[in-house]
């Protein structure tokens, strides 16, 4: 209809006197189908599915949340949020992927902690965590549990730090990769012990817990919303939580902090991120999804039964995600150049 309305225009004018009175209007028009196309594609926005890129193997904790909440952002877009997992690099690759993708909000990014620590882990990082996103917002946090496999002897957190230090040459500790929050806690505790053991990553931490419960390894420092199900049916030992009070869910385990690890608190925080360049009319549709999603009664009783707390709708804004992301990353800059650990 916009190209007919052209060509009657370009037909009606006639004489050199009108060429550039022609040409104005020609553009105007031209501009101006544009511009409502543009801008009714984002109000219409979702017109299809949404792929959510997870940056850990299928089961874990990222997955686990990102899974519950694709299913109420979907309900509330209307769309499907489909869950990609994208593991590698400690989440980096994943970053990576969606930070090059369309943006357009078809492809988003749900991650964790990993974003604050990886400017400082990797010294290659192809992309810049506080530069190159649109923010959606935060969506929960999640502490977590030092566990291990059940034939490890020692039975408290005071028998495990002196059996580590006498037997650090023939333990190792699993995690998902560095940058990873299981490296993280790992690397945190052994440096607070000041013992160094082997480390071994996986793609995730469920393959982690796989090998945990099956033996191959004989520690994990996990996220709850992983490690809740395997510590109430015995499946692993467990040790201590992360967080500065007992966790509702797991009212028999100890935190760290009251064994005598004091101020062993790891909380690990996850956002939706989109990338640079979206539409701010498709980041304000997908901020009022995400609120919305962490209001929604099942998903956090979902999350809140493995011992995570989905945040307030306050926090699902791209102006709290921004002022954390900021804050993380320097927060553990610190931490990571004091410990001395990078990859290439
Ligand atoms: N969040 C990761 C996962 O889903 C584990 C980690 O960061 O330690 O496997």
């Amino acid at each position: 209809m916009l190209q007919d309305e052209a060509t009657i225009l370009l037909a009606e004018l006639d004489g050199s006197k009108k060429e550039t009175m022609m040409k104005m209007r020609f553009w105007a028009l031209l501009v101006a189908s544009g511009l409502v196309i543009f801008s009714a594609g984002a109000q219409d926005y979702p017109t299809r599915q949404i792929d959510l890129a997870v940056p850990f193997a299928a089961g874990g904790p990222t997955d686990t949340l990102a899974r519950g909440l694709a299913q109420v952002m979907s309900a509330q877009l209307k769309q499907t949020v489909v869950v990609e997992n994208v593991p590698g690099a400690g989440g980096t690759i994943a970053a990576n992927r969606v930070v090059k993708a369309k943006p357009d909000g078809y492809s988003l990014l749900i991650t964790h902690i990993g974003l604050a620590t990886a400017p400082s882990l990797y010294r290659k990082l192809p992309f810049n965590p506080l530069k190159d996103f649109e923010y959606v917002g935060q969506v929960a946090d999640v502490p977590m549990t030092l566990i291990a496999k059940t034939s490890l002897p020692p039975d408290n957190l005071t028998q495990l730090i002196a059996y580590i230090k006498k037997n650090n040459a023939k333990l190792n500790l699993g995690h998902a990769g560095l940058g990873a929050a299981s490296q993280l806690c790992g690397l945190l505790f052994t440096s607070r012990i000041q013992t160094e053991i082997t480390t071994i990553p996986y793609n995730g931490t469920a393959p982690a817990m796989t090998a945990l419960i099956g033996g191959e390894i004989d520690l994990m420092c996990d996220q709850t919303t992983n490690t809740t199900n395997p510590i109430r049916s015995g499946m692993v030992k467990v040790y201590g939580t992360t967080t500065s009070k007992r966790i509702a869910v797991l009212p028999m385990v100890p935190t760290l902090a009251e064994q005598g690890l004091k101020d062993f608190e790891v909380a690990v925080w996850h956002g939706v991120y989109a990338p640079k360049g979206t539409p701010p009319a498709v980041i304000n549709r997908l901020v009022t999804a995400l609120q919305a999603s962490v209001q929604d009664k099942q998903f956090k009783k979902r999350l809140s039964d493995l011992g995570a707390e989905v945040v307030t709708p306050d926090k699902a804004t791209p102006a709290s995600l921004e002022k954390k992301l900021n804050a993380e990353v320097e927060k553990w800059a610190a931490i990571i150049k004091k410990a001395g650990v990078y990859a290439d």
